[in-house]
């Protein structure tokens, strides 16, 4: 027997239209990419349905269809967030495009992709300039500023932005769609082979945003001013542009200026109380309050994923009166899966089972399944002790790369394979040791990259530390870290293996470190650890 309630689909637009009705007034905050050192922009939510839908009419008069991708190459701004709304909400594919790829790969993305319109910032119109002869299929090149802005030369017809929306009517239906039509798309950073394309829906994203926003996940409602300092390049920016319209919280979007000082004056001056973003990001702020000293405001959450979060970091954001969520996802994923908020039953654990459970990845959001498998397959115990590779299903992870043959990358079972290699407790917590193909392997056994990592990054002179799987002619391979040292500080092979004793088991001793200027990161701001492997391959063991 089938129920008997309404069938309305789950669709982006629905989110931009609930935000208009009940939190029209709202501000979303913007630095603006032509301008980043200029005023703030400041518009509100009724003010973004109300260019959405022009820009949406826009898009038609460009003979965009649904199913059309339509890329762009753009920062964190209020003209990124219209791109989604009216892109996806009129039922073409919002494809963003992370500009720190090489020239070529992004040219690879967007053919892969078919990309036939083009939005870009400024910033980027040269990237644009330089690769646009390898992109036939694009028929419409957008640079997302007012026409006065726009560069002298280009190498093909250049439409501006602020053009298209005010040529434009604000009447415009969205279309009821299918909700399991594609929404948008994002590669994956492909650090071995080509990228891969993961293709959301709109059921998909929208499901996502309802979880994310619950209050074991990022606790995210009508009160708080969020900003997303994860790029909407990359995953969406973990769904917070989406989440801030269902909750109708207040957006502060950070433009291209990531640095300490400027995110600090943001969080200050705008009261930012929600945040995410990669470790790297909130080190630069860590280490300007360090330096220039002050508060972080009214700033209680911080989301940080991507890579694990040491806890020095948590310690001195916790110092700072804020409470980081550590949380696991990837792309594939939408991307949360977990994340760590306490339960009401950890005020009684024992302090060093509180402590271990504190610096997992945390409990999985609800709809998500998570298990691990051993070499042969098999389901591992929930024992907090057992790790193998972690597999994953949920109405909001992938089930086939676009583009790519069905099966690449899952269990015979369906399961997404996600190359993480983790232990889960049998509270749910799960922790993350390393990634597959980051893992030390000595003499048959395995050494977490990432547990050396955080306690290195403790020491008091270390600004940044990276754990390398070096070839050993006895071990097979041995751990080497490659530190950055913080500013007139010093570290020497012994004074470090002394500050790792007592902390690791004996043999997991890292066996020497190398003092470097800086740690390759990539595009998506994690340690290169291919680049670092490759440059210490035929290090020298004493
Ligand atoms: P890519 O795989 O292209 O680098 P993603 O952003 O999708 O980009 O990365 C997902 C991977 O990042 C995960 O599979 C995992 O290895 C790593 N990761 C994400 N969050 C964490 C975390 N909190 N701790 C440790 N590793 C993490």
């Amino acid at each position: 027997m089938q129920g008997l309630m309404m069938q309305l689909p789950l669709l982006i637009s629905g989110l931009i239209a609930h935000a208009d009705r009940n939190h029209g007034d709202i501000t979303i905050v913007s630095r603006l990419a032509e301008d980043p050192h200029g005023p703030l922009h400041r518009t509100t939510w009724r003010e973004t349905h109300r260019r959405a839908r022009q820009l949406a009419n826009a898009l038609a008069h460009l003979s965009v269809r649904q199913g059309d991708r339509v890329a762009t190459l753009a920062w964190n701004t209020h003209r990124h967030l219209e791109l989604y709304y009216a892109v996806a909400g009129s039922g073409a594919v919002c494809h963003t495009v992370n500009p720190r790829l090489f020239d070529d790969q992004i040219a690879w993305i967007l053919a892969h992709a078919d990309a036939q319109v083009l939005f870009f910032d400024a910033t980027f119109a040269d990237i644009v300039a330089r690769i646009a002869h390898k992109l036939p299929q694009v028929t419409h090149f957008v640079q997302m500023t007012g026409r006065e802005h726009l560069p002298a030369k280009f190498p093909r017809e250049l439409l501006a932005y602020e053009d298209l929306v005010h040529r434009h009517s604000e009447h415009y239906a969205w279309p009821q769609l299918d909700e399991n039509t594609a929404s948008s798309l994002c590669y994956t950073s492909g650090t071995t082979g080509n990228p891969k394309g993961v293709l959301y829906s709109h059921r998909s994203t929208v499901l996502h945003a309802y979880a994310c926003a619950l209050p074991d996940s990022f606790g995210i409602c009508a009160r708080d001013t969020v900003m997303p300092v994860v790029p909407m390049y990359h995953v969406n920016a973990w769904g917070l542009p989406y989440i801030a319209a269902l909750t109708g919280a207040r957006l502060v979007l950070p433009g291209p200026l990531l640095d300490g000082a400027s995110l600090h004056r943001l969080i200050v001056d705008e009261g930012v109380s929600f945040s995410n973003g990669v470790p790297t990001v909130w080190a630069g702020l860590l280490q300007h309050l360090a330096q220039q000293g002050g508060g972080l405001g009214r700033l209680r959450r911080l989301a940080i994923g991507g890579s694990a979060c040491p806890p020095a970091m948590a310690e001195s954001f916790a110092r700072h009166g804020v409470e980081v969520l550590r949380t696991w996802g990837m792309t594939e994923l939408s991307p949360i899966g977990t994340v760590n908020v306490p339960r009401a039953d950890e005020a009684t654990l024992a302090p060093e089972r509180r402590e271990v459970q504190g610096l997992t990845q945390g409990r999985p959001l609800p709809g998500v399944e998570l298990a691990i498998l051993d070499d042969d397959g098999q389901a591992l115990p929930h024992d907090g002790e057992s790790f193998g590779e972690l597999v994953v299903r949920a109405p909001w992870s992938l089930r086939q790369y676009y583009g790519r043959e069905e099966g690449d990358g899952f269990t015979a079972d369906g399961w997404f394979r996600t190359g993480d290699v983790a232990t889960i407790d049998a509270g749910g917590y799960m922790h993350i040791t390393d990634r597959a193909k980051d893992v030390i392997k000595s003499g048959g056994e395995w050494i977490s990259s990432i547990e050396l990592e955080n306690i290195l990054a403790s020491h008091p002179a270390v600004a940044e530390a990276a754990a390398v799987a070096v070839p050993h002619p006895k071990w097979d391979e041995r751990p080497l870290m490659a530190v950055v040292l913080k500013p007139g500080a010093g570290l020497d092979r012994n004074a470090m293996r002394a500050f790792y004793d007592g902390k690791i088991a004996h043999w997991w001793l890292p066996d020497d470190l190398v003092v470097v200027d800086e740690i390759p990161h990539t595009a998506t701001g994690k340690i290169n650890k291919l680049a670092l492997r490759e440059r210490f391959r035929t290090y020298r063991w004493q």
